[in-house]
């Protein structure tokens, strides 16, 4: 049998958030759940801290693949670290990865999220972790460790052979990226898709159930349809006439419920600053953008879920132009409503 030996992406630990202990069990598991997915809507912004242009063109064209699928969010590559969500590396001693969907704006601005450890031009495998690193930067986990994979690992198989080169990672990363499952609301979709861009490959000998694929998992590189139709239902293209129009000084009311998001639009009538506010006792995460002809640019996020349950966002805006505010339901306690002020 032929030797597996592909390097394979390595997730960094997730970060654990805390809560102040006034935040109930019962809403700290909603907003886990929920915390991983941008808000719809939001522009993307990555920034390249390294590499050169054949390499950082892979990642470029990753961007568009999933873009091009016809989604709510956009990616924008921008060149000042201040304006950046996404950091991309390639240092070819620390292995591909990224952290995971809303996660990134924790990361602080003087680290990457994102690294590539290989050679992205060698072969089509480039462009395949390219594509994949990026479903994690938008919010996907690993699809083998779906709580609904049903997979079995002959566990002294897999620790063998990850051990060993040329991924050569300790017990701790094995379990992290393979041997564990993932709570069941951090995973789109309820099944398992062993034909994803989020599937690693598997060599025979590792997985003892299904029977079927103890002689491996072979992913195609690319992403299935599975893949393409769970990112559209994470990220709806933002019908128009869904958008709601808000009014100096007029509170409307959310009607979202938890997990859910609504959409808002408004013309500044005059060059100021305004400032943007959720009120009532919804938990809300608020983004903010310029709406322009082909495309929305990314203005400010108030990301405050948790504690500071509101979301206010204060900005000078441009007299005539419009701007979109998404606000996404983070929680929603029962028979609890909420609303949107400018004022
Ligand atoms: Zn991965």
């Amino acid at each position: 049998m032929k030797n597996f030996s592909k390097r394979l992406c390595k997730q960094p630990k997730t970060i654990q958030r805390t809560f102040d202990p006034s935040v109930s069990l019962h809403r700290q598991g909603f907003i886990l759940s929920t915390s991983l997915k941008w808000v719809n809507s939001t522009e993307i912004k990555y920034l390249f801290i390294e590499g050169d242009e054949p390499q950082k063109n892979v990642v470029r064209t990753g961007f568009k693949v999933w873009k091009d699928l016809g989604i709510g969010i956009s990616f924008k590559e921008v060149t000042r670290v201040e304006d950046s969500m996404v950091r991309i590396g390639f240092d070819y001693t620390d292995g591909s990865w990224s952290y995971v969907g809303r996660e990134i704006l924790n990361i602080p601005a003087a680290e990457k999220t994102m690294n590539f450890g290989w050679d992205l031009t060698a072969d089509s495998y480039g462009m395949t972790t390219a594509v994949h690193e990026i479903g994690h930067t938008i919010g996907f986990q690993h699809e083998h460790q779906s709580p609904f994979s049903g997979i079995e690992w002959d566990t002294d198989a897999v620790y063998k052979e990850f051990s060993g080169p040329p991924n050569n990672w300790p017990k701790s990363e094995i379990d992290s990226n393979i041997i564990n499952k993932l709570p069941a609301n951090q995973v789109k979709g309820s099944s398992w898709d062993p034909k994803s861009i989020m599937e690693y490959e598997f060599g025979p000998g590792l997985v003892l159930q299904p029977a079927e694929y103890k002689k491996g998992i072979f992913p195609p590189g690319i992403l299935s349809a599975n893949d393409i139709q769970g990112v559209k239902s994470f990220y709806p293209v933002v019908a128009e006439k869904s958008i709601v129009k808000l009014q100096l000084h007029k509170s409307v009311q959310i009607k979202a419920h938890t997990g859910g998001q609504d959409d808002f639009i408004f013309t500044a009538p005059s060059t100021k600053k305004y400032t943007f506010q959720t009120v009532g006792d919804l938990d809300t995460v608020m983004v903010i953008s310029e709406k322009a002809k082909s495309e929305n640019h990314y203005l400010a996020g108030d990301d405050d879920s948790g504690y500071e349950k509101n979301s206010k966002i204060t900005l000078p805006l441009v007299k005539g132009r419009s701007y979109l505010i998404n606000v996404r339901v983070m929680y929603e306690p029962a028979t609890q409503s909420g609303s949107i002020i400018v004022t």
